[in-house]
Order: structure tokens, then sequence, then C-alpha cells
């Protein structure tokens, strides 16, 4: 397909240890897959896979690494789109972080990850601990882990995705609550202050 053929040139720096884990990276496999044309099977389950959707595609308002404009409409480079929750320690907000790494809300992903590790070995797969961070955090949204078979797909997406989806929905009301609401912001002033009385 030309299209797979394509897919490396949008992966022009592969660096596993990078702080830039974008979901290209993430989802390296996904892209080299035979059927790459065809709804990932995650999406083809009766759960409401929108949150989901959103994480992987990112089009979150919650992960750092997702928001391209700062308050003030300016692009913020990837390097510099921090976790909030770490500040004043610098470091990028992106999935892996924000899953697996941050002190904040990496906790809401150990019930996941012990429910994935017992499906791994369900399917004698290897270990959870055996996978790299960038492995765990796609298995976490979704993804077949790099060994399964093919014919296990269906069978393993049935099994986990509940418990994917329901890290999703943590997630995302973590932050609702712990992030600012995105309320309009102070009103502007229409009106100067009525000068005070001499
Ligand atoms: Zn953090």
């Amino acid at each position: 397909m030309e299209l797979l053929n394509h897919a490396p040139l949008h992966l022009p720096h592969i660096n596993y240890d990078s702080k830039k884990a974008s979901y290209n990276h993430i989802a390296r496999d996904d892209l080299q897959s035979h059927d790459f044309f065809k709804p990932a099977q995650d999406l083809r389950s009766h759960l409401d896979q929108l949150p989901l959707l959103r994480l992987r595609t990112q089009a979150t308002s919650y992960i750092p690494s997702h928001s391209h404009l700062a308050n003030d409409h300016t692009y913020t480079p990837y390097d510099q789109r921090y976790c909030p929750s770490c500040l004043p320690l610098q470091i990028v907000g992106n999935e892996l972080h924000t899953i697996l790494h941050c002190p904040h809300s990496s906790p809401l992903s150990h019930s996941t990850i012990l429910s994935l590790n017992r499906a791994l070995r369900r399917y004698d797969l290897c270990y959870w601990s055996s996978h790299t961070p960038l492995q765990q955090t796609a298995i976490l949204l979704g993804s077949s882990p790099p060994k399964l078979l093919r014919k296990h797909d269906k069978a393993w997406t049935h099994s986990t995705s509940t418990a994917c989806t329901q890290l999703i929905h943590s997630l995302q009301s973590h932050f609702f609550k712990h992030q600012p609401s995105a309320s309009p912001g102070p009103a502007p002033s229409l009106t100067s202050s009525p000068a005070s009385p001499p």
C-alpha cells in the first residue's frame, strides 16, 4: 500500500528514550500493521470509545502535549508543553508521562495495569514489566501487545477494553477536577469602574 510505504515518513526521529513520545511513536506498530485501513479493533467494540479516540488522536484538552496553543494563542513548542502538576519541574506532559510516570496522575493506571498483566498471562505473553514504557502506554491506550497472535486480537480487545476505557474516563475526570475549569475567563471590563466619590 502506498500509504504504508509513506508511514515511516511521519516518523523522522524515533528515539524511545526521548521525552518526545508523540503518538506516532507510541502507535508505531499500529501504523505498520497489515490492516492499516481497517478501523482499529478497539473502535469496533460496543463501548463508548470517544474519550479513548480523543486521546489516541492527540485531541484532548487535558494532556499538556496536545495543546498547541498557550492561553495567549501563541504556539507552544512541544518541548515546552509542561505537565502543570509537576511544575516547577519542567517535564513534557505527554501520554507517557501522564499515564506512567506523573506522581499525580499515574496512580490512576494501577488497577488497569493489574488487569492488563492478568490478560498478558492468560495469553502466555511477556509480563507487563518486560514491555518498554512506550509499549505499556500503547497497551493502556487500547493497542494489542506486540507479541499477541492476530487471531487473538478481538478477544484481547474484548477482555481489556473496559479497563482501558475506564482509565481514560478517570484520567479525564481527574484533570477536569484538578485543573482550572475551561471557564470563559474574567469578564472583560466593558464599563470603566465608577470613580470613587471624593
Ligand atoms: Zn506530571
